[in-house]
């Protein structure tokens, strides 16, 4: 490993090895090449190791998991972690010349209020996501046109939800693995689903790449039997609730835009850039309900956020 510290002098400089990853080689010998360290230094060299690494969220992911290289000049001390924070405010504002992505996640349709999700993605010319019960495509006819109709729309993606939902008893529906799996193969087969993406009834959790996150132990088995059979699971970072009977929302509308422009802009966040929202299929079966989906597509259209399908997540630069 050369680390290239060319022209160091009148400082002694101790190497901070933290879990060195390959990727983060060109850190340390850009960030670390002047013997002039002062703060506004090292931030025009992030400035140049960011044009050089591949991917700006493989950056975060390292720093998020410590896998880069710091020094410490002993003459002109700047902390660590002094250092990690320049270096993630220098991360946030690269990402901030990029376009922000949101994810509408609606669950447990078909129900009713699947026709004005269906309707409002055409009106707005916007990409949702469905993840979608089986079981409830058999209560009717009319669900069983909220189906073809997501199906026949090119602006909503149809994903897993699993057949039954658990009949909403969770920890019952986990404790058995295999048919836990086994009732998400049924719902894959019987809507006829082309991507191998879900999102587990009553639980929070993120299996994709290299990335696992669990919030309930009861269903971390399944998704893990899922995800080794192909499958992506993905939860949600922000939820929105609407009586779904009055139609007055839980949230308020405004509370739930400002805390999806917080997540986007988090400094500590899993992915920079990417909020996916989790709201249900029977939340829009009122008239306001309707008006509201409609005003918070308008909201986020405001703030130039893209929309996009779960299965292109996370948006990458
Ligand atoms: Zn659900």
């Amino acid at each position: 490993m050369h680390l290239g510290f060319r022209g160091l002098r009148g400082g002694i400089f101790i190497l901070f090895l933290l879990l060195f990853g390959a990727s983060c080689q060109n850190f340390s010998t850009q960030v670390f090449g002047s013997n002039k360290q002062d703060s506004l230094s090292i931030i025009d060299d992030m400035e140049h190791v960011l044009k050089h690494e591949p991917l700006l969220l493989d950056k975060w992911d390292s720093l998020r998991r410590n896998q880069l290289i710091f020094t410490v000049d002993t003459i002109n001390p700047i902390s660590i972690n002094n250092q990690k924070r320049k270096l993630k405010d220098s991360l946030r504002r690269e990402f901030n010349k990029h376009p922000k992505h949101v994810f509408l996640t609606f669950d447990d349709g078909p129900l009713v209020g699947s026709f004005a999700i269906d309707s409002l993605a055409k009106a707005k010319n916007v990409k949702v996501s469905a993840f979608l019960v089986g079981r409830h495509e058999n209560m009717g006819n009319a669900r069983k046109r909220d189906v073809q109709r997501y199906k026949a729309n090119p602006l909503v993606a149809c994903y897993n939800h699993s057949y039954t939902h658990g009949y909403n008893k969770f920890a019952n529906f986990y404790s058995d693995v295999k048919a836990s799996y086994d009732d998400f193969v049924k719902n894959e087969n019987v809507l006829d689903l082309k991507h191998k993406i879900a999102r587990l009834p009553g639980r929070n959790i993120w299996i994709y790449d290299d990335v696992r996150v669990i919030d309930l132990k009861s269903g971390a088995k399944t998704a893990d039997t899922l995800f080794t059979n192909g499958y992506k699971i993905y939860g949600w970072d922000v939820e929105w609730r609407i009586n779904s009977v009055t139609g007055v929302p839980v949230q308020p509308l405004v509370q739930t835009v400002n805390k999806m422009r917080n997540f986007m802009n988090n400094k500590s966040s899993q992915t920079p850039n990417n909020v996916v929202l989790l709201m249900h299929d029977d939340m829009f079966q009122t008239k306001n309900g309707r008006k509201l989906l409609a005003n918070l597509i308008d909201s986020l259209k405001k703030e130039n956020y893209k929309f996009e399908f779960m299965e292109d997540y996370p948006i990458k630069y």
